[in-house]
């Protein structure tokens, strides 16, 4: 079975195997293992071991981003979150729950956030001090684009912390470059295509020492965490690290050096994401958003306004035909989401375009086209 999901994804067989071991995590034999993830992580986010941390946590992305609100935005502080999708719904949860004060921002939801509009918004209200971009959305498969909207941020003087989650590994990210970004946070389990239940922070260094007292978690402190290894050498966790996890994403990490990096890695995804946009095409399924700015994470596809339409029905007809998709989908109009990432190639989205097709078929759905466009 394939994973056509935006996370976790499809994994290497590799990947796989370097779970299947017991492992003591407090060893001296692991840090190494984790020690050596940590280098890599600093050099594929801009080698910026010198001015940054890479922080990790044992959780999901959610953990990753509550812990960069909570240790680098005061208590009290204000975020801009241009509100993107459900992902950037989800940021301004986690920073209300945590006394954080959100300042919402329309965006349009079929195209990228305009960076003239942070502009504004930050000119319009100065005690705002950060701002929370998603830089791939997952709900629309928009890529938003952090270099220009770190410019605005940058001009305006406050610091942005970028929701990298479906992004880091495969589109660009060179921290060295953004003195704006005081955080990018991202997981294993996506681009980089291991096993979920890790994430990280990369974060300025003397933004985590300004935040000292301000996270009001222990587990989520980033400020402990950057502590703990200063104190303690990196290659230890405070708590329980998922040990093989960590070993699974050491192998990926490997083995996307071995494929080229990160511009090979979007080169791959791109082309899977160009199979699919011109397969759905070619079937009569129409694409949510126009080629020119689909992103190459996931695709939503218009629902086909038949009766004899159903997503859950179509998910089992997949299932039965080797790939598995996400079971809801979170545009306006009813639609159906493939994520384009993990360890897939071209190949197995003209096989994919293929099940689709028979899917549709066994389903008795005769018109393909959607009720209406996108708005
Ligand atoms: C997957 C994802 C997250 C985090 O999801 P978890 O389920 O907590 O790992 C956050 N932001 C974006 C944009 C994502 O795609």
């Amino acid at each position: 079975m394939l994973l056509l999901i935006p996370g976790p994804v499809t994994t290497r067989p590799e990947v796989k195997a370097a779970m299947a071991q017991d492992i003591a995590p407090w060893d001296a034999g692991f840090r190494p293992l984790y020690a050596a993830v940590r280098e890599r992580v600093g050099q594929l986010a801009g080698d910026v071991l010198d001015t940054h941390a890479v922080l990790p946590l044992q959780g999901c992305g959610h953990f990753a981003i509550e812990a960069a609100i909570r240790s680098l935005i005061p208590p009290g502080g204000k975020l801009l979150i241009p509100m993107t999708g459900s992902y950037a719904e989800r940021m301004a949860r986690l920073a209300r729950e945590t006394g954080r004060i959100v300042v919402e921002l329309a965006a349009s939801p079929v195209g990228p956030v305009d960076p003239e509009s942070v502009a504004r918004a930050l000119a319009a209200d100065p005690s705002i001090g950060h701002v929370g971009l998603v830089y791939s959305e997952t709900s629309s498969g928009l890529v938003h684009d952090p270099v220009a909207i770190g410019r605005a941020v940058h001009a305006a003087e406050r610091k942005m912390l970028l929701d990298a989650v479906s992004a880091f590994g495969a589109l660009a990210l060179d921290l060295s470059r953004h003195p704006e970004i005081d955080a990018a946070m991202f997981t294993a389990n996506k681009c980089l295509e291991g096993m979920p239940g890790l994430s990280f922070v990369v974060a300025r260094t003397a933004a985590v020492q300004a935040g000292r007292g301000w996270a009001g978690s222990w587990s989520l402190d980033l400020w402990d965490i950057l502590h703990h290894g200063l104190r303690d050498g990196w290659g230890c966790f405070r708590f329980t690290p998922p040990a093989q996890v960590l070993a699974a994403f050491r192998t990926a990490l490997e083995l996307h050096s071995a494929e080229g990096g990160q511009p090979a890695r979007l080169a791959r995804y791109t082309a899977n994401a160009r199979a699919l946009y011109d397969g759905m095409r070619a079937i009569g399924l129409t694409p949510y958003l126009r080629q020119d700015v689909q992103g190459p994470i996931v695709m939503n596809i218009h629902a086909p306004h038949d009766p004899a339409w159903s997503l859950p029905k179509f998910v089992d007809a997949l299932k039965a035909r080797g790939f598995l998709i996400s079971n809801f989908y979170n545009t306006d109009q009813p639609s159906f989401r493939v994520g384009c990432i993990g360890a897939v190639a071209p190949d197995d989205f003209v096989r994919f375009v293929g099940a689709v097709d028979s899917a549709l078929r066994a389903m008795g759905v005769v018109r393909r086209a959607p009720l209406r466009l996108a708005a």
